[in-house]
C-alpha cells in the first residue's frame, strides 16, 4: 500500500480511538491520531473489562501488559446495600477463563489509556497529535479531509477514511448525522478511589462488589494491584453535573444513603475526593457511517454504565473497523464500503449490550417491596447460571 492510500485519521484518543489506531496499524494502515487534550489523563476511575473487550486487547499482544496494572477479580458478589449480606456470587477468576478464554479484569481507566497509548507510540504507523482538536471533516473522491484546530494554526490532514471516536458529546456526529444532543438519564455517578492503607483489613479487595438498594445502587472493585478501591455510587439527580471533573460533597452523598448498611456506608468515612458524573447515552442514530467517515464507541453508541460495556463496546468496535477495512483494501473497495460493513456488522450487538443496560437499570434500581423479589429470584438462579446469561456478550471474539 501506498503511504497516501492507507493513511486513516482518527478523531478521539480514548479507550477507542487509541484502541483503534493500534487496530489499524496491525492491519497494515497508517494512522493520524487527534486527541483534542494536551495529555492524557491520569485521574479518573475505574473499568471492568469483560473478556470480549481482552479477546481484542490480547490479539493486539497488550494482554500481559494489562495484567501487569489490572486485577482479576474471583466473583462479582451481588450485595443488599441495606443488609450488607451477600444476595449471590457470580464466578468469575479461573471460571471466566475456561468459559470465554479470556479472564474478566478491573483496571484503572488511566492504566488503561497508558498502555494503549505507550503501545502506539512505539509503533511506527501511528502518530499521535496531542492538542489537536478536529474541527470538521470533508469528504472527497480520494478520501476525506479533515480540518484540525492546533491551538495557533488550523492544518489539513488527508486520509483514506475517518472515523470519529469523539465521545458521548461528539461534534463530529452532531455536524454531520444527527444534530441532537446526548439523552441526560437523570443519573449521575458519584466516583472516589479510597487508598488500600486506608481501608480496614476486612475490606474485600478480591472481587467486585455489586450493592443492590431501592432506587440506587453502587459498585466497589479494586484497582492498581489492588492498591485502591474504587467506588462508584449511581443516584438519581435531577440536574446533570458538568462534565466528568465535578466535584461531590460527601455529605450529601451520606444524606443521600441513609438507611445503607454500614458494610458499603463506612466506605464514606475515609478521606477521598468525590467526582460526580452525569449518566448520558447518545441518541439513537439513524446511520453510524456517512461514505469514508464512521462514528465508533460512545460517539455512536454511548450506553449507560449498567452493563459495564461502554468501553468495551467500543473495543469490539475498534477491531472490526480495522478489519472491514483491510478486507476492502484487499478486494479493491474503498473506506465507504469497509465503513458500510462495519456498521452492517456492529448496530445489533450493540443496541442489545445497551438494552442489557437499561434493563439492568430498572432491575438494580427497583423500589420495595420489587427488591426483595429480585433478590430471592437471583438467588434461585445462582451465580453460575446468572454468568451464562452473558455468554452472548461475554463470548465475543474477534473474527480472524
Ligand atoms: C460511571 C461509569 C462507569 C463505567 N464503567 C465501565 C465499565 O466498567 N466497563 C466499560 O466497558 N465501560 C464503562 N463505562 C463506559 C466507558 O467509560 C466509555 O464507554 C468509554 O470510556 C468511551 O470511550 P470512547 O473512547 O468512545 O470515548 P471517550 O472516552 O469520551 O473519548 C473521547 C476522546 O475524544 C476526545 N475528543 C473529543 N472531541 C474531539 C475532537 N473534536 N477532536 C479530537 N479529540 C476529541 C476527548 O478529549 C476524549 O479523549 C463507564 C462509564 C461511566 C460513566
Amino acid at each position: 500500500m501506498s503511504r497516501n492510500s492507507r493513511t486513516v485519521l482518527i478523531a478521539g484518543g480514548g479507550i477507542t480511538g487509541l484502541t483503534a489506531g493500534l487496530a489499524l496499524a496491525r492491519a497494515g494502515f497508517r494512522v493520524d491520531l487527534f486527541e483534542q487534550a494536551e495529555g492524557f489523563e491520569t485521574i479518573g476511575a475505574g473499568l471492568q473489562l469483560s473478556p470480549n473487550a481482552l479477546a481484542v486487547l490480547d490479539g493486539l499482544g497488550l494482554l500481559h501488559r494489562i495484567k501487569t496494572v489490572a486485577v482479576g477479580p474471583t466473583a462479582i458478589r451481588v450485595m443488599s446495600a441495606t443488609s450488607g449480606r451477600e444476595i449471590v456470587r457470580i464466578p468469575l477468576g479461573h471460571h471466566a477463563v475456561e468459559r470465554y478464554g479470556r479472564p474478566y479484569l478491573v483496571i484503572h481507566r488511566a492504566d488503561l489509556q497508558q498502555v494503549l497509548a505507550s503501545a502506539c507510540a512505539d509503533d511506527p504507523d501511528v502518530t499521535l497529535h496531542m492538542a489537536a482538536s478536529v474541527d470538521d471533516v470533508a469528504a472527497h473522491a480520494n478520501g476525506v479531509t479533515a480540518l484540525v484546530n492546533q491551538g495557533s494554526q488550523m492544518t489539513e490532514f488527508s486520509g483514506i477514511g475517518l472515523v470519529a471516536a469523539d465521545g458521548v458529546w461528539s461534534r463530529l456526529r452532531n455536524v454531520h448525522f444527527d444534530a441532537r444532543p446526548s439523552v441526560y438519564s437523570g443519573l449521575a455517578a458519584w466516583r472516589a478511589l479510597i487508598a488500600a492503607e486506608r481501608l480496614p483489613g476486612s475490606q474485600d479487595m478480591e472481587s467486585v462488589q455489586l450493592w443492590l438498594a431501592p432506587n440506587a445502587h453502587a459498585v466497589s472493585y479494586p484497582v492498581r494491584h489492588g492498591q485502591h478501591l474504587n467506588v462508584v455510587v449511581v443516584l438519581a439527580a435531577l440536574q446533570a453535573p458538568q462534565g466528568w471533573t465535578d466535584r461531590g460533597e460527601v455529605g450529601e452523598l451520606r444524606q443521600a444513603l441513609a438507611g445503607w448498611s454500614p458494610a458499603f456506608a463506612g466506605l464514606l468515612d475515609h478521606k477521598a475526593r468525590w467526582t460526580r458524573w452525569p449518566l448520558h447515552a447518545a441518541p439513537r442514530l439513524r446511520r453510524w457511517s456517512e461514505g469514508p467517515t464512521a462514528l465508533a464507541g460512545d460517539a455512536a453508541h454511548a450506553m449507560l454504565p449498567f452493563a459495564a460495556q461502554g468501553a468495551a463496546m467500543g473495543i469490539e468496535d475498534a477491531a472490526v473497523i480495522a478489519r472491514c477495512l483491510k478486507a476492502a483494501h484487499e478486494n479493491g473497495g474503498d473506506a465507504s464500503a469497509a465503513f458500510a460493513a462495519y456498521e452492517g456488522e456492529r448496530r445489533r450487538r450493540a443496541a442489545r449490550a445497551g438494552r442489557l443496560a437499561l434493563a439492568n437499570r430498572y432491575l438494580y434500581h427497583l423500589p420495595r417491596p420489587l427488591d426483595l423479589a429480585r433478590n430471592l429470584a437471583m438467588q434461585a438462579i445462582g451465580g453460575r447460571r446468572l454468568l451464562a446469561r452473558q455468554d452472548w456478550l461475554y463470548g465475543w471474539k474477534p473474527a480472524p
